[in-house]
């Protein structure tokens, strides 16, 4: 009789480098592979609407490249512990794999979950699958964990020629016999027809799209280090989305490096942003407390304003009056993604212009983003407002209007997304309130002086500092 092992599949929505699988084969188990839908064992973070919109189509591609190599993907809804516990029952399975996921509330769920399982004599074992380091084995000098970047980016590259090689895909996989699986409409339906058309026009789902766009990515990687900057061109590898869903693992993109004969140096700037990434793994793993509050204590006494809901709704729906605001907000909604330059400076009006507190960007992001990513998202916010490790100073506000000359230049961004703007030359379109003339429905003015909230901003900055 075949003997099975479970293969209990989450943020690792791949074949290739995939260690709970290769665990599975390594054994001479039958891999079963199974996903289970369970928005209650992710804490205060399910996936928002945009997330699962590409979780759908991803399920889809996971589940056509299992039946190219002879297998099928098993879906389940409900309580991780008991799927699995019934899928251990219908199949005489003994073994449970899976990759480690680092979210607070999900690594509490998954020790239980493994405890549990090995009670009951079932060998339960997790495996690292998404991140280059694990955060416990990058430690200080004094053996703690790093809350600033530089030293820690400097200790992952003197490492980076030990990582281990990345296994390709198996071509072939034992059959998978026939226990019950969901439909896809049950476990994860199908948003409102049109609503995510913009989420699939830059990169499809799936490992295949992933590994492509890495490939063709950085065949022209020597733009990345003075392009990354600019929101209108095409030169970043817009690989978020398949990392945030294991479509790709880091391994997977320095193994493609490889194979074109890219060395270290040509693709060092891209590599320090996967650092980043991994940093914002470290500081969750080491600090869980900063997915829901401050990392840090140094602005313990500032004063956040309250959030007024139409200014809110302003900033959310890309009607500020500021154009370079306006065009991200809108590329989010469209798109599910924003460029990093864009997602710090949307997220400065936020937190330092309008002085709302960064929870309120992040869920936002957290519900609009298709790459959405509990690490990247609280970091990236802590960043810009100044609570985090290793944030920008506190006095840094980012004033749109120059970042916008300074980023879009022609304002060629701003024009795909604000379109009432099209016919505004590249000097009026970065603060249109100062030209008379029509501009078509768009906001005349700014929704927030820019000039008097800076120095408001500062002040109860300066003021915070002082008093914590
Ligand atoms: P590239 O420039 O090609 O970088 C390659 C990869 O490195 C990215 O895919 C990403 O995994 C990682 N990376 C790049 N920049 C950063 C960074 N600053 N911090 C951490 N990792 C990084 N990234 C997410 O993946 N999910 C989020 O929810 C998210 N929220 C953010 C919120 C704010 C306020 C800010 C300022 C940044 C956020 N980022 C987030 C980081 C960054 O904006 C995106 O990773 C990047 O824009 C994705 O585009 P790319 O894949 O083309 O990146």
């Amino acid at each position: 009789m075949t003997q099975h092992a479970i293969v209990w599949l989450r943020r690792d929505l791949r074949l290739g480098d995939h260690p709970a699988l290769q665990a599975a084969l390594d054994a001479r188990l039958s891999p079963l592979f199974v996903y289970i839908d369970d928005p209650a064992g992710e804490g205060d973070w399910p996936l928002g609407a945009a997330s699962r919109a590409w979780l759908r189509r991803s399920l889809q591609a996971l589940d056509g490249d299992l039946r190219k190599r002879g297998s099928a993907l098993l879906l389940r809804a409900g309580d991780s512990l008991t799927e699995l516990r019934k899928l251990c029952a219908e199949s005489g399975a003994a073994k449970v794999l899976w990759n480690r996921r680092y979210e607070p509330a999900v690594r509490k769920r998954d020790s239980e979950i493994k405890q549990t399982l090995l009670e009951q004599g079932i060998d339960a074992r997790s495996f690292n699958g998404s991140l280059l380091f694990e955060p416990w084995t990058v430690q200080t000098k004094q053996d703690g964990p790093y809350r600033v970047f530089t030293p820690y980016w400097r200790q992952l590259e003197a490492r980076w020629d030990s990582l281990p090689q990345a296994e390709p895909a198996p071509s072939r996989l034992p059959a998978a016999p026939a226990f019950a699986s969901l439909p896809l409409d049950d476990v994860v339906p199908a948003p409102r027809p049109g609503w995510d058309a913009g989420f699939f026009q830059a990169s499809a789902p799936g490992e295949q799209a992933a590994l492509q766009r890495c490939r063709e990515f950085l065949t022209r990687v020597g733009k990345y280090k003075e392009g990354r900057d600019l929101p209108a061109e095409d030169n970043t590898s817009r690989l978020s989305v398949h990392l945030a869903f294991g479509e790709i693992s880091p391994r997977q993109i320095i193994a493609v490096a490889h194979e074109l004969g890219l060395s270290y140096p040509s693709c060092a700037a891209f590599y320090r942003e996967l650092g980043w990434r991994e940093f914002s793994y470290h500081l969750m793993y080491h600090f869980p407390h900063s997915c829901e509050q401050d990392l840090t204590e140094q602005l313990r006494a500032m004063i956040w304003l309250p959030a007024k809901p139409d200014v809110l709704a302003a900033w959310q729906n890309g009607r500020t009056g500021i154009p370079i605001i306006d065009a991200a907000m809108r590329e989010l909604w469209q798109t599910g993604i924003m460029h990093n330059r864009c997602r710090m400076i949307v997220a400065s009006l936020l937190t330092k212009n309008l002085g709302y507190y960064w929870r309120h960007g992040a869920d936002w992001f957290w519900d609009t983003l298709i790459d959405a990513d509990l690490a990247n998202n609280t970091q990236g916010w802590q960043w810009t407002a100044g609570t985090g490790a290793d944030a920008a100073p506190y006095f840094r506000v980012f004033n749109p209007v120059s970042q916008g000359q300074r980023f879009d230049p022609d304002g060629a961004y701003i024009r795909r997304w604000l379109p009432e703007l099209k016919s505004l030359d590249k000097k009026a379109i970065h603060a249109p309130w100062e030209c008379n003339t029509h501009l078509n429905g768009y906001p005349d003015k700014p929704i927030v002086d820019l000039k008097a909230s800076r120095e408001a901003a500062l002040q109860r900055y300066q003021h915070a500092r002082r008093e914590t």
